[in-house]
């Protein structure tokens, strides 16, 4: 197994990627991740999930969380930032974390001060706890030269939200505001991606209202960045298996089954943001569905 805390690094034609991981998450039931999760049709699967994605009895799932670098010849790119160090979770699993990602970072070959595009998948407490870190006292952006760049209909949603005092996850105030504030955000809708080349935004919705995915090809290779478009890789088997966590169920299995065959026609190497190991791989097609093969 891969070492959960080790960077690991990609090349797809001109584009490095390195996985910077942040923790492990090793207290899911199946089933809380996954209602329909049947044990018996896990066990046809294990060969190619284990031993990273299951503990060894099978009662808890495998998660990481981490963002992937990506370094171009023109661009420093972050794609999701993780949980963040020091924001006060209702979870436990994301309460108060003291780790050592912006080290990892360097150590993967870029500062906080190289970053020039952060991008968001969604706005999720998981995914964009690195945008801030607490410097006396108050939650200023980690990435003072990016543009952040996140759903524009996300952002409004979550505004109404936290106007009216109802939600409860906290992240809005800490991880996105300030980086509104600092005059770094760049709201858009997918589609809208020719401010970097090669890349594309593809509307995913339904784990949130307007998830996206990214690709980026160079020299007719394809990375492809799926966000929370799957959570496990049991789901590349079980492609209507939606999480908790999906705003809909259905939308969501509708998008897992467009990124699926997205990733296959593209032999795309896929960078996922929960699978455990490297978090990387292939998908590709098996009799009517698809197979999952760490990179
Ligand atoms: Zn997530």
């Amino acid at each position: 197994m891969n070492d959960p805390t080790t960077v690991q690094t990609f090349q797809v034609g001109d584009l490095t990627i390195s996985r910077i991981p942040e923790t492990v998450l090793s207290g899911f039931a199946p089933q809380a991740l996954l209602p329909r999760w049947d044990a018996e049709q896990v066990q046809e699967h294990l060969n190619s999930l284990m031993p990273g994605s299951l503990d060894e009895a099978g009662r808890r799932v495998i998660l990481s969380t981490h963002a992937w670098l990506v370094r171009s010849a023109r661009h420093t790119i972050l794609v999701d930032t993780g949980i963040g160090n020091d924001k006060l979770r209702p979870s436990p699993m994301f309460h108060q974390l003291r780790t050592p990602f912006l080290a990892r970072l360097q150590e993967a070959g870029a500062s906080s001060d190289d970053i020039d595009f952060v991008l968001l998948t969604h706005l999720h407490t998981d995914h964009v706890g690195w945008n801030t870190q607490l410097v006396e006292g108050r939650w200023v952006p980690t990435f003072r030269n990016a543009q952040y760049v996140f759903s524009g209909i996300e952002y409004e949603a979550l505004n109404v939200l936290s106007q009216s005092g109802a939600d409860p996850r906290g992240f809005f105030e800490d991880s996105v505001e300030p980086v509104v504030a600092a005059g770094q955000a760049r709201l858009v809708d997918p589609g809208q991606s020719a401010f970097i080349d090669n890349l594309v935004l593809h509307p995913t919705p339904g784990h949130s209202i307007d998830h996206w995915s990214v690709s980026m090809s160079s020299r007719g290779e394809t990375a492809f960045f799926a966000g929370d478009v799957m959570h496990h890789p049991i789901q590349v088997y079980q492609p209507a298996w939606s999480s908790v966590f999906c705003a809909s169920p259905e939308d969501a299995q509708k998008s897992r089954m467009w990124a699926l065959q997205f990733a296959a026609d593209n032999d795309a190497l896929l960078f996922s943001s929960h699978f455990p190991e490297n978090s990387a791989g292939r998908i590709r097609r098996r009799g009517s569905g698809y197979s999952w093969q760490f990179a």
